[in-house]
């Protein structure tokens, strides 16, 4: 497989066209960004980390039956994804009240929920995300009802594997962000990245957090963090 044109550069990531229609070629960035890019840094080694974690996750949610994008891990920053047709969709599953969840409901942050909160934001950076509901993704059109449900059902059933699946790695999952996309044949598969940039991970422990908040809220060096995450889910 070779790569060829630069399709997309996004804040994360780039995606590469390969000599295959169907395949893309994606690489890790060392970007981080917060507040829809308002806070920039390059953190050296963050590409790897976050391609490494995601290429272990999306590989265990294959053994327990959950369609991919992804193909297969090519080096520490790249991998090979199948190109789908994304939804303009960010799809928020919550287990535990954080971040805008506690801003906007002044829920104490922490507060386990009595059940999976799911949430769609509007994946468009000129807006800001913002968050939405069923009607608005009918309305504009972003996905078919029957789609919307195919994406729900995916979405609680992702909680349900990375729940169990964290919890094994002494972490608490307090929330996660995926995006779908639609295959060439219609099918609906989780698509983008899973990783700490994406997820609230809190130590069970300690409640020391393992994710992008400490960038988000300059409270140290995500690195050591992330490959926390990373080493704990080797030795599964
Ligand atoms: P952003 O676009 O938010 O800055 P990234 O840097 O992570 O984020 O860019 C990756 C882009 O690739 C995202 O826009 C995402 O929706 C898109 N994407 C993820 N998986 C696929 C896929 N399998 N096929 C096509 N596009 C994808
Ligand atoms: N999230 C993400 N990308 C986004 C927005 C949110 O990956 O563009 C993730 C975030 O890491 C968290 C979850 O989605 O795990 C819920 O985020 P929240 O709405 O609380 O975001 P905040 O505004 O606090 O960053």
């Amino acid at each position: 497989m070779d790569m060829k044109e630069l399709l997309y550069e996004g804040k994360a990531k780039e995606l590469y066209e390969t000599d295959d229609p169907d395949t893309l070629w994606v690489k890790y960035k060392n970007q981080a960004t917060a507040g829809n890019g308002a806070k920039k840094e390059t953190i050296e080694g963050k590409g790897k980390l976050n391609n490494q974690i995601t290429s272990l996750l999306f590989e265990k949610l294959k053994e327990k039956g959950i369609p991919s994008h992804f193909i297969k891990q090519l080096s520490e920053t790249e991998q090979l994804i199948q190109k789908v047709e994304m939804f303009p969709l960010e799809v928020v599953v919550r287990n535990v009240a954080a971040g805008s969840f506690s801003r906007r409901l002044g829920v104490e942050e922490g507060k386990e929920l009595s059940f999976p909160v799911l949430e769609f934001y509007l994946k468009k950076d000129e807006l800001n995300d913002p968050i939405i509901n069923e009607d608005h993704v009918k309305e504009l059109a972003l996905a078919a009802e029957g789609e919307v449900v195919k994406i729900k059902n995916q979405a609680l059933e992702i909680n349900q594997v990375l729940l169990k699946l964290f919890k094994e790695m002494n972490i608490r999952l307090v929330d996660f962000k995926l995006e779908f996309g639609k295959t060439s044949d219609g099918s609906i598969v989780l698509a983008d990245e899973i990783s700490p940039d994406t997820c609230r991970l809190w130590d069970l422990d300690t409640n020391d957090r393992l994710d992008k908040d400490v960038f988000r809220k300059d409270l140290g060096d995500i690195i050591p963090l992330y490959q926390e995450v990373l080493t704990r889910l080797n030795q599964l």
